[in-house]
């Protein structure tokens, strides 16, 4: 046993701190298989002063941290980079409800609570927690604010960083930052919370978070409507949202074989009808607002006589708009089920999401022959998962270097079209190349002045999110 494990034991309980290659191996593989890092230990720490002794002895001993919550990370974030000098410090037992303010419609709660679980404590309480996405059940709030995570409901509720109010972090010098605080005005200086939000565990380690809670809601509608062109969802999802305004809460374009691909996941699921693409579209009312299956039926028939959708179903039951929202959600597991792709997470202004999808269609046609687009995504906040499937009978494996050729391509195509090559996973370990690429020397030079005031060692997840200089 080395110091350093010696040291965790006594500060941890010998229980909490895993050091064998089966007890580490489900930390150190990222969700879909890509990366797969030895570390050093794995952590199970109980307390953010635990978490602060673990800080001050892995840099003692020279040793790396990478933080990780539910492991669900889309570009390898929360999983160790080559070098073999990380800890994992994984916040699965940090789980408490530090409190809710129903005065203030806040919650405040530890890293390691589930999404889904917030989302429950929220409504136990009366409220509603509204960040909602396909990993929610495994994602855990110190992941999804430092992925600054989007979702499903972004259109009326914003991303993540909308609803966090204050946080607690450990610092790189093993200090703990007191910053829960639940007001929506403050400026006294610099809102040191937000560096936080998004840094990917790069600047300091989030042990709890105050965050914003919402009114119940009312009632919901769904409804899947079948389109043939992704200009035409733009034009129905510009006509529901001048009809619902923040009450359109979701706004979903599936290709039909990402939906098909959705279905496939799901026993016994089938999709309602046939369609080249289609729009999951939900409204949601509070207490005495206008019925939102009467706004959605206005609309869709609307869109119907004037030929941009060809057919529709709106969900007539509770379980049915569950149904129509699964179907959605699996995309990502069938997608993986059925081989993986090589997967992009764009953003590009709305207007400019046709030509960006024709000009995709029409590069892979091209320079990739026989390889399968799979597109679906966010499409009200102009952000769409632009996914590659290798052609038919080849594995991901054996299409080797094609795969980062692909993404340059369309990483810069997007980057082109005004857009982000990143609209909402963030970088990891995946990205970092497009990052050297794409942002300016002016950004990635304060980013790394940031970087070294917060974490002057590199102690906090080493080989993530900035590009180490040449
Ligand atoms: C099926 C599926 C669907 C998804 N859908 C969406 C979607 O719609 N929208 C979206 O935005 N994302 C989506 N994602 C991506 C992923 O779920 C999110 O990025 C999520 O926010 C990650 O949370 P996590 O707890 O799993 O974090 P992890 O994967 O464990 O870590 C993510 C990053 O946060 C850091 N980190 C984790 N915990 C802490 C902490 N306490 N303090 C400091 N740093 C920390 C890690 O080091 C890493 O850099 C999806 C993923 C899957 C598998």
């Amino acid at each position: 046993m080395t110091a350093l494990t010696a040291g965790l034991r006594d500060a941890l309980g010998a229980e909490a701190v895993l050091t064998s290659a089966a007890e580490r191996a489900p930390y150190e593989r990222d969700w879909r298989g890509l990366v797969n890092n030895p570390a050093l230990a794995v952590l199970l720490p109980r307390s953010p002063e635990q978490i602060a002794a673990a800080v001050k002895l892995c840099a003692a001993h020279g040793a790396r941290i990478v933080p990780q919550g539910g492991n669900t990370s889309l570009v390898a974030g929360g999983v160790p980079a080559p070098g073999g000098d990380q800890v994992i410090i994984s916040f699965s037992r940090l789980r408490a409800v530090r409190g809710i303010d129903p005065a203030g419609d806040t919650i405040t709660v530890e890293a390691g609570l589930t999404l889904a679980e917030l989302q429950g404590e929220a409504a136990r309480a009366g409220r509603f927690f509204p960040v909602s996405l396909g990993a929610e059940g495994t994602a855990e709030i110190g992941g999804v604010i430092s992925t600054n995570a989007g979702g499903l409901q972004v259109l009326s509720y914003g991303n993540m960083r909308a609803q966090v109010l204050g946080l607690e972090v450990v610092l790189a010098d093993g200090a703990i930052w007191h910053g829960l605080s639940a007001l929506r005005k403050d400026n006294t200086g610099y809102d040191l919370k937000q560096l936080f939000i998004g840094a990917e565990g790069t600047l300091g380690l989030i042990t709890a978070a105050t965050l914003r809670l919402y009114p119940p809601i009312a009632a919901r509608a769904a409804a899947l409507a079948g389109i043939t062109t992704l200009a035409a969802g733009l034009e129905v999802f510009a006509t529901l949202r001048h009809a619902a305004g923040p009450s359109l809460t979701m706004c979903e374009f599936c290709s039909g074989t990402a939906l098909a691909l959705g279905a496939a996941q799901l026993p016994g699921a089938r999709l309602p009808f046939a369609a080249p693409a289609y729009l999951l579209v939900e409204i949601s009312a509070l207490a005495g607002g206008r019925e939102p299956g009467e706004i959605l039926e206005a609309v869709l028939a609307g869109e119907l006589a004037q030929g941009r959708v060809g057919e529709a179903v709106i969900a007539q039951s509770e379980r049915e708009r569950l149904d129509l929202i699964a179907l959605r959600e699996a995309i990502s597991e069938g997608e993986l089920r059925a081989g993986g792709a090589v997967k992009h997470d764009i953003a590009v202004p709305l207007s400019r999401l046709p030509e960006t999808i024709a000009a995709v269609e029409a590069l892979v046609a091209r320079k990739y022959p026989g390889f399968r687009l799979n597109i679906f995504g966010h499409v009200g906040d102009g952000n769409l998962h632009v996914n590659v499937l290798p052609p038919q009978g080849r594995g991901l494996a054996e299409i080797g270097s094609i795969k980062a050729e692909i993404s340059a391509d369309i990483e810069a195509l997007a980057v082109q079209m005004h857009g982000s090559f990143s609209a909402e996973h963030g970088i990891g370990q995946l990205r970092l190349s497009a990052m050297a690429a794409h942002k300016s020397p002016v950004e990635l030079a304060m980013m790394r002045a940031i970087k070294r005031a917060f974490d002057p060692d590199g102690l906090f997840n080493p080989g993530k999110t900035i590009p180490e200089t040449t």
